[in-house]
């Protein structure tokens, strides 16, 4: 998602619930861990939105996938709502009904394959959600519903195994108020039945994606489709009536372009449409497969930009189609969605927008409380507090150096097979790594483990002396950051010797060590010396004369 619009207290990350119950039932459980755990190949949701209060009447049938007698129970995460009943089903039949095993956090649906064996269950269930589905009147004073799931809210709301890398297909048919319109993700299977005042909207979305870009949003939309990519892949926008022209003709003006440009880079758009959505979310934007939903205030205030579109836009290759496994992973998909947001930029607009961007994003790493901890930091717990400049700018710093480093050529490649080859699934930081040896034919072990694993960035400390009979500058390089930070391996430095004439003399040194001294033949003496004048690199540098 782009940066966080309001931080608020997020108490409900993890529930709060089921302690009684646990108290009530604390019998022992005969080696739980045992338990082979079904998994979830696609969730088919029916959900009843009322016209007036928030209580919510929803079935979803889970479809187990792979080899289900392998599996003893089938557990989901849900909280806090209330469940009336659970069914297993066949292929065409009703199966018998299963008791409910529900303690207000967790579902567990034990597969007794001696008695019947399961292709789906069927979970009834109703109540107000306290999180993840929020009923909420927009800045127009309409009521609108929207999913907000991330990063584990889908829980408050669907029967789903709430986990990141638990990815799979998802279906919506949505009874909503007359008057709405429901977007969700995926295809349009069915359109409401117009002029019988039914609401009634179904959508399916065939591949798996994380449960928590799983949405649905439903309010009083206009919706404008824009000339679909030459692909093929619809772009629509759904704004509020109030909010469409600005929609269209500002921030998603360039919709399709941006898919374009992402598809030629990288790959095929993953999805069946791509919705950019007018919402409640507390995020900037929200990258939810196919169906992006964005902040109102901005729409409302008429200065939303392009970048976030750009951002969420790439998310739908990277997160949303190649899925970070483990939350502490998160780099893949917020380092890769800003770094594409400047790489589509400058693809329209020329490459300064990167240049800005780079330096804007470094900028605001250096600024930040982070810098301290590594990109994968294991020891950081809370959720809400991954989302910050290490996952977002020195993430997509550690993008841009790779390309650097291994060229342009190599470094597409290595894209492209790594969405190409993990597209609809998930993946870890050393997949990418190994994915990207094997494009720029590198051991690239030493560059993920520096800035990925430690902390911080070098702080260049240059002092330099010229020899005029020896035609010859001396430079003394040392790494000046905190020793917690470790040292770096920067290869080939650029570095730039201004002559008097006007003239700019470049030669590349490989920084090494905490501290070396490096002699460079020069044709006369510098008036200045310039490390990494392109801002290639994630580094502070200071150069100061050395007389004699
Ligand atoms: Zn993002």
């Amino acid at each position: 998602m782009a940066c966080m619009r309001r931080t608020g207290g997020k108490g409900r990350l993890r529930a709060a619930t089921g302690g009684m119950v646990a108290a009530l039932v604390a019998l022992p459980v005969p080696v739980a861990a045992q338990q082979r755990e079904a998994r979830a190949g696609s969730y088919d949701v029916s959900i009843i939105l009322p016209d007036t209060g928030n209580v919510l009447t929803a079935t979803v049938d889970v479809r187990l996938a792979g080899d289900q007698e392998e599996a003893d129970v089938l557990r989901l995460d849900l909280v806090g709502l209330t469940v009336d009943s659970i069914y297993a089903q066949g292929i065409d039949s009703r199966g018998p009904r299963i008791p409910v095993d529900y303690d207000g956090r967790i579902l567990r649906v034990p597969l007794d394959h001696d008695t019947h064996l399961f292709r789906r269950v069927r979970i009834h269930y109703h109540g107000v959600p306290r999180d993840g589905l929020v009923w909420r009147n927009n800045a127009h004073g309409h009521r609108t519903v929207f999913a907000d799931n991330w990063p584990e809210r889908a829980r408050y709301w669907l029967p789903t195994v709430d986990e990141p890398g638990k990815k799979a297909a998802v279906g919506f048919i949505v009874d909503a108020p007359t008057g709405w319109k429901v977007v969700a993700n995926g295809a349009p299977l069915d359109h409401p039945d117009a002029g019988r005042g039914i609401g009634f909207w179904q959508w399916s979305e065939d591949h798996p994606i994380p449960t928590y870009t799983m949405v649905l949003g439903a309010a009083d939309f206009s919706v404008s489709r824009h000339r679909p990519t030459r692909s093929g892949i619809p772009i629509e926008v759904w704004a509020y009536p109030e909010d469409s022209a600005y929609a269209d003709s500002v921030p998603f003006r360039r919709a399709t372009e941006i898919v374009e440009v992402m598809e030629r880079l990288v790959g095929p758009f993953p999805y069946e449409k791509l919705a950019h959505v007018e919402s409640s979310t507390r995020f900037g934007g929200m990258e939810n497969a196919s169906a992006i939903f964005y902040a109102e205030e901005p729409y409302v205030e008429r200065r939303m930009g392009e970048g976030v579109v750009r951002h969420e836009t790439a998310h739908q290759w990277f997160g949303d189609a190649v899925t970070e496994r483990d939350w502490h992973h998160l780099w893949l998909s917020e380092g890769f969605a800003s770094y594409f947001d400047l790489v589509i930029g400058a693809t329209l607009d020329g490459d300064s927008v990167l240049r800005t961007g780079m330096g804007a994003s470094a900028e605001s790493y250096f600024r930040s409380n982070v810098v301290d901890r590594a990109i994968i930091d294991t020891a950081e717990h809370d959720l809400m507090k991954l989302l910050n400049a290490n996952n977002y700018q020195k993430g997509s710093w550690v993008l841009h150096m790779l390309r650097g480093l291994v060229g342009d050529s190599a470094f597409f490649r290595g894209i492209r097979d790594y969405y190409g080859g993990r597209r609809d699934s998930t993946a870890l930081s050393a997949d990418f790594e190994r994915v990207m040896e094997k494009a720029s034919k590198q051991d690239l072990d030493w560059f993920f483990r520096q800035w990925l694993s430690q902390p911080g960035y070098p702080q260049l400390e240059c002092s330099w002396s010229y020899d005029s009979g020896a035609k010859r500058v001396t430079l003394k390089l040392t790494q000046a950051q905190p020793a917690s930070w470790g040292v770096f391996r920067l290869p080939r430095v650029a570095v730039d010797f201004p002559g008097f004439d006007g003239s700019v003399t470049r030669r590349r040194v490989s920084v090494v060590g905490r501290e070396m001294i490096t002699t460079l033949d020069l044709p006369g003496a510098p008036a200045d010396v310039r490390i990494d004048p392109d801002e290639a690199l994630l580094l502070r540098a200071n150069v100061r004369h050395r007389s004699g």
